[in-house]
């Protein structure tokens, strides 16, 4: 998987066709307006920034090499990996009834109406089709951000509060 760097100005990501890749500039007051409602945490798994010590994205929920607007409606704030493992996709299939469903749309949608921390907080997982398809797609439980998020809940920074504040 190519590198690509969504912090600051501009966002990429990988089209259908991977060796190619776009970027979308996105405006410094849609950035701020964007920063100041997302918290500066990860809209899919909600890792915070100053925690993981990463800058966290701009992703297009709608991808804009699907037409996606540059838009506070359709921009969201997304750690890297959400970012990287979503690309352009906006179905995924639900791992419990194989149903092909849209993903998860921080915009339109609530965090809590879809997942759910798992007892020891290290773990996402999807309480409807639409939150069991994001967690797969996007890969919000890989082995390296569970490792983390144990040390995480270990000091008390995890799971975070965020959505509570957010929603
Ligand atoms: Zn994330």
């Amino acid at each position: 998987m190519p590198p690509f760097c969504c912090a600051g100005a501009v966002t990429t990501y990988p089209s259908d066709n991977r060796s190619k890749i776009v970027s979308i500039r996105i405006p410094e007051s849609l950035r701020t307006q964007i920063d100041a409602a997302d918290g500066r945490s990860c809209c899919y798994c909600l890792t915070s920034e100053a925690v993981s010590g990463i800058p966290l994205t701009y992703d297009h929920i709608a991808p804009a090499s699907r037409g996606g607007l540059t838009t506070f409606d359709n921009v969201c704030l997304a750690c890297r990996a959400c970012n990287e493992f979503k690309t352009n996709t906006v179905r995924a299939i639900d791992p419990l009834t194989q149903e092909s469903v849209p993903l998860f749309h921080p915009r339109q949608q609530h965090w809590r109406d879809h997942f759910a921390w798992s007892l020891d907080g290290t773990k996402v997982e999807g309480t409807t089709a639409v939150g069991r398809a994001t967690v797969v797609a996007l890969r919000m439980n890989h082995a390296l951000i569970v490792a983390a998020r144990r040390r995480w809940c270990a000091v008390g920074w995890h799971p975070p509060l965020i959505e509570l504040k957010r929603r």
